[in-house]
């Protein structure tokens, strides 16, 4: 099988309640392409960068086999920058600025190589953008995921409602789901959701873990129970990393086997989070990955619904 992913390459500023940092790389598709890629193989990126993105950082994503074909570098340019602060609960963050810079102008353009994946990853970004991503494909794509934030919902609703009804997989925050859905009640929004294209419905809900929706189920995960939080950054686009990672790995796209894609999604999160940026997903230990799998699936087995 072979995956295409689409998203934000990026620089990002971070502060939390114990450190702030300067630009660091991160993006919605580096998180989801270096998460995937510690379970399977055949990834393709499309993205853009500006001239001053940092050459070891695409040394490293080649280095993990992840085919940089269909990214483009605009020389001259400057790389999209994303700068949040979480509060106290880390849960919730505010975005203190975004500057688009290469994202303002992207024209993404699917070498032939990509045109018929069979997993579509559309990681958040514009939804133009996802719509054009999905307009290049040859071949009918056999699951397309999206993920996207409250940025693209308040400024292109109607262009996200549009993609929606290609789309089989969403994964969303709480906030999210209630801004998309104008429902606060979480199985409510899920429904909404549902009449709006996804046929899934990924709700993820920081510490409080994910619930995976498919009409009339609904199966929750709670979140690992980790000694440290550094950074939040990105937990969400390694969730979507961790569960079409584990589904292009099992060539199974059922929902017996999603729930499983969801705890293994789950895991690759709670690495993320324990590191500064890209850090926790860049260097996955699968001993570790394992461990905490089955340390998961204890507690999930009580909660199947
Ligand atoms: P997450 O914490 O999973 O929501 O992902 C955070 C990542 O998303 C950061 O690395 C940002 O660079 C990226 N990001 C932030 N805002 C946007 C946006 N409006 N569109 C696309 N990517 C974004």
């Amino acid at each position: 099988m072979k995956t295409l992913v689409v998203g934000t390459v990026a620089f990002d500023a971070i502060e939390t309640p114990y450190l702030k940092t300067e630009k660091t790389v991160g993006g919605a598709a580096t998180y989801i392409c270096l998460s995937a890629s510690a379970n399977t193989q055949n990834l393709k990126l499309v993205s853009v960068v500006g001239g001053d993105f940092p050459t070891t950082t695409i040394k490293m994503l080649k280095e993990k086999n992840i085919c940089l074909e269909g990214l483009q570098i605009k020389k001259g340019e400057k790389t999209f920058f994303w700068s949040g602060k979480y509060h106290q609960n880390m849960n919730h963050r505010d975005t203190l600025d975004t500057q688009l810079n290469v994202l303002e102008n992207f024209n993404p353009v699917l070498p032939d190589s990509y045109k018929d994946s069979d997993i579509v990853m559309l990681g958040n970004l514009i939804p133009t953008v996802q719509k054009k991503v999905i307009n290049q494909m040859t071949k009918k794509p056999k699951l397309i995921v999206l993920d996207t934030m409250n940025f693209w919902m308040d400024n292109f609703m109607t262009e996200l409602k549009e993609v929606l009804k290609d789309v089989d997989v969403i994964t969303i925050n709480d906030e999210e789901a209630q801004q998309l859905s104008g429902n606060n009640d979480l199985i409510e929004a899920a429904k909404k959701i549902k009449e709006m294209g996804p046929k899934y419905i990924i709700i993820k809900r920081g510490a409080e873990g994910a619930v995976l929706i498919h009409k009339e189920k609904q199966f929750f995960v709670p979140a690992i129970k980790l000694q440290k939080v550094v950074d939040p950054t990105g937990a969400g686009d390694t969730f979507a990393g961790g569960f079409i990672g584990f589904l292009q790995k099992n060539k199974e796209l059922s929902f017996e086997n999603m729930k499983k894609a969801v705890i293994h999604a789950t895991v690759m999160a709670s690495f993320c989070v324990e590191e500064l940026g890209i850090k926790g997903v860049q260097n996955i230990d699968e001993k570790r990955v394992i461990k905490r799998t089955r340390q998961l699936e204890k507690t999930v087995d009580s909660v199947f619904v």
